[in-house]
């Protein structure tokens, strides 16, 4: 989608410091990481939210991305200590790129509620 930030990183237009790729989705290094370890999660193809990945080949997909996460969180080291996979959503859920994804966060204790 033009104009989509995480559009043009997963597509290679940008370098955003990837650390796992395959044809369907791409991880990324977040540029304001608010863990030792912030990883962003999202596929190739635009979407705008979980919200937004309908019907049954939607539904694959966000497994397929769940899966995808703990992939990566395992590839980086975060098995041993735990890790939270996070979806903001909208406008309240405090999502600022619309453009699926998730947030693996990991490498110290998250708190809970979050803020
Ligand atoms: P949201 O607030 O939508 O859940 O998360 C968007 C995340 O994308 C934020 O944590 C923000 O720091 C990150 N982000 C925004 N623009 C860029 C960018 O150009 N490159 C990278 N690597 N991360 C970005
Ligand atoms: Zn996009």
């Amino acid at each position: 989608m033009a104009d989509c930030i995480f559009c043009k990183i997963a597509g290679g237009e940008i370098n955003a410091g990837v650390v796992k790729k395959t044809p369907d989705f791409v991880a990324f290094r977040d540029i304001k990481p608010v863990a030792p370890t912030h990883v962003l999660i999202v596929p190739v193809a635009h979407l705008g939210a979980v919200r937004d990945a309908e019907g049954e080949a939607g539904h694959r997909l966000l497994g397929r991305l769940l899966a995808f996460a703990a992939e990566v969180a395992a590839d980086l080291g975060l098995d041993s200590g735990g890790y939270r996979i996070v979806a903001n959503t909208g406008r309240d859920g405090g999502q600022s790129v619309d453009h699926l994804h998730l947030h693996v966060l990991g490498g110290r204790p998250m708190t809970w509620p979050p803020g």
